[in-house]
């Protein structure tokens, strides 16, 4: 799948409040790139992963999944869009506290209405390393265990792209590392596109694409 942005803008807040969180990004995302987005606090990248997801729509610019223009689609076909193309990952996992690491993994299906392909968990789990934990809840999981299930998650309805916010940024060196090991062995196995939000630069030089946001301006790395 091709995903294009084009010139993207989100403008929050009016007169003194008014904030450009987001100025006319564009950006060319195509199947099994690995992308990395830097900036500080505040720059805009939580805002520019939630547009090129389709959580949000912009002020003004266009987005395109295979030339198709998602902000066309009504609130409901968009989510529902999401749940089958798009797997998220956030730094504070959002796992469901009561529900096992299993429930957890598939509840994205069980909101389609679908169910799990038991031999694609299986493989999941196993390339995850977390088989022997699917019946365990979150918090009997470590904080890499329980970034892994959501990385899983993000995963089970076979998305063309995982967009991750920050997926080490509450994690401790290691595990972070494991982490960012894991989701690019998975993305690559998978032939999954991987945008991730980072800001560790550790994090952002393994990805083959690097794009620095500053003061909401998109810019990538080492492009003309
Ligand atoms: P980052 O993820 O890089 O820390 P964000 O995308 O979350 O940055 O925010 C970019 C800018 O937009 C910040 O100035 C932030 O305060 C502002 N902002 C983000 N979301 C909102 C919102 N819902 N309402 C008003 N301002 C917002
Ligand atoms: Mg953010």
């Amino acid at each position: 799948m091709n995903i294009e942005a084009k010139e993207l803008s989100k403008i929050y807040g009016e007169g003194e409040n008014r904030v450009t969180a987001l100025d006319r990004a564009s950006l060319t995302i195509t199947p099994g790139d690995f992308l990395s987005i830097m900036g500080p606090s505040g720059s805009g990248k939580s805002t520019l992963l939630h547009l090129l997801s389709g959580l949000d729509r912009p002020t003004s610019g266009r987005l395109l999944y295979d030339g198709r223009d998602i902000y066309g689609l009504s609130d409901r076909e968009l989510s529902a869009f999401r749940r089958r193309r798009i797997g998220f990952i956030f730094q504070q996992f959002h796992l469901l506290p009561v529900l096992t690491a299993r429930e957890n993994i598939i509840m994205p299906l069980l909101l389609d209405r679908r169910q799990p392909d038991e031999a694609y968990l299986g493989r999941l789990a196993g390339l995850l390393g977390i088989q022997e934990r699917l019946t365990h809840l979150p918090h009997e999981l470590s904080g890499g265990q329980q970034q892994r299930v959501a990385i899983a998650r993000a995963l089970i309805a076979r998305p063309d792209v995982i967009f991750a916010d920050e997926p080490t940024g509450n994690l401790d060196s290691r595990s972070g590392g494991e982490v960012m090991e894991l989701l690019k062995t998975v993305g690559k196995e998978m032939g999954k596109a991987l945008v991730v939000i980072t800001h560790d630069s550790r994090v952002a030089a393994q990805a083959a694409r690097r794009l620095t946001i500053v003061d909401g301006v998109l810019s990538e790395v080492g492009a003309e």
